[in-house]
């Protein structure tokens, strides 16, 4: 699972105010993190061993930052990226919509697979900004609310009349 490692310390980089670092898991090792909308990867380590350079992982992007070792959070950009961030932001909004409207039009499916449609094919970096399973959930709940209390407005007048007739 993608977890937050904390916030970063230095505020000198500009541009975003999202500060919070996280660890990506990827398939091929824990070597990847997410920072300021842009991903960042383990490259060499300098100064003895004493200071981890980070890296974007786009081959053409000079992109470096150092921390030291084992202390992310003191992660200091030392060379910007040459590339607009990802489009995270504006996919994980509509795929929040998305998800409100197939609530709405679905309201038999169960949450756990309009939750597992909603992130079909998205990047690490995009799933770990979308909500979690449960805010999720949530959602799915309020979307379905107005159907489900015009079903038991539905059912009331029959649940009179039943209670009416049990009475006899
Ligand atoms: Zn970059």
């Amino acid at each position: 699972m993608t977890r937050v490692i904390g916030k970063r310390g230095d505020s000198k980089l500009g541009g975003d105010s999202n500060s919070t670092i996280y660890n990506v898991p990827t398939t091929k090792g824990k070597n990847l993190i997410f920072f300021g909308n842009y991903e960042w990867r383990k490259k060499e380590t300098i100064n003895n061993d004493q200071i981890q350079v980070w890296g974007c992982p786009k081959k053409t992007c000079p992109a470096r930052a150092h921390a030291p070792i084992g202390d992310v959070v003191h992660l200091v950009v030392k060379t910007d990226h040459n590339h607009l961030p990802s489009r995270t932001k504006h996919i994980v909004r509509e795929r929040k919509e998305q998800l409100k409207q197939q609530a709405r039009e679905n309201t038999v499916l169960p949450p756990r697979e309009l939750i597992s449609a909603s992130r079909e094919q998205l990047t690490d970096e995009q799933l770990i900004s979308m909500p979690s399973y449960s805010s999720s959930k949530r959602t799915i709940e309020r979307q379905r609310i107005v159907p489900e209390r015009l079903q038991v407005d539905v059912q009331n007048p029959l649940e009179i009349v039943l209670g009416f007739l049990m009475d006899f």
